[in-house]
């Protein structure tokens, strides 16, 4: 069956409205039959800092996700051990459903930086790039090739994990930012509490 997965990546530390207004918006906009969230292993671009733990990162996608039909949550990227590339991401997922079309999601900022990515030779064997709009950053494909990238307008929403982890730290509200589930879930864990576990 050849069915048009949509596939979002991300740290999901945590999982915030603006990535599930951006895959639900591709996902209307490409007619997709499911959006796959695929949370990091270990971000080699991140390696700098701290991240929650990926079983933390993978249990807020759950949750966050579960009441949509179309959505669901890989482990490819969890389960793999090293540094997460997204040419293994695609690599993987293509094995696993290789009569289907890929649409790998990206925001504009994470989309300036894409020929920084490892393997990058490999990036768009798998899949079509979908790049979004994402307040403060500038969309733009110039530096990719040719037709390998469609840009997509969505609603703006000025969320970042980085910001509601800070809330977190200094005792701000995440409410209405990420999904209720996911507000719960930080304070049964205590995550973000303090800032350099
Ligand atoms: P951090 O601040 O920790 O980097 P983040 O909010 O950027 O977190 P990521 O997990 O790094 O979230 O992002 C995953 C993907 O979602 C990236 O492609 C990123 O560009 C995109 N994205 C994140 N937030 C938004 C947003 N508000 N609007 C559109 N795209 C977004
Ligand atoms: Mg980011």
């Amino acid at each position: 069956m050849h069915r048009k997965i949509g596939v979002m990546g991300g740290t999901f530390d945590p999982i915030h409205h603006g990535h599930l207004v951006a895959a639900s918006e591709v996902a209307d906009r490409f007619a997709l039959d499911e959006v796959i969230f695929v949370p990091t292993g270990q971000p080699w671009q991140k390696s700098s800092r701290v991240v929650s733990a990926a079983e933390d990162r993978y249990l807020m996608t759950v949750v966050a996700t579960a009441s949509n039909p179309r959505f669901s949550v890989s482990r490819v990227d969890v389960d793999r051990h090293g540094p997460t590339y997204t040419a293994d991401t695609l690599a993987d997922l293509h094995a696993a459903m290789p009569d289907d079309q890929l649409f790998f999601i990206t925001g504009a900022d994470a989309l300036q930086q894409i020929l920084s990515w490892r393997k990058v030779d490999e990036l768009f064997r798998y899949a079509h790039f979908v790049g979004v709009t994402r307040p403060g950053y500038e969309l733009g494909d110039e530096h990719l090739p040719d037709g390998s990238v469609t840009l997509v307008e969505v609603p703006a929403l000025s969320i970042s994990s980085s910001d509601c982890r800070e809330r977190v730290t200094s005792g701000r509200p995440v409410w209405y930012l990420v999904p209720d589930g996911v507000v719960q879930y930080i304070s049964k864990r205590s995550l973000y509490v303090d800032p350099e576990p």
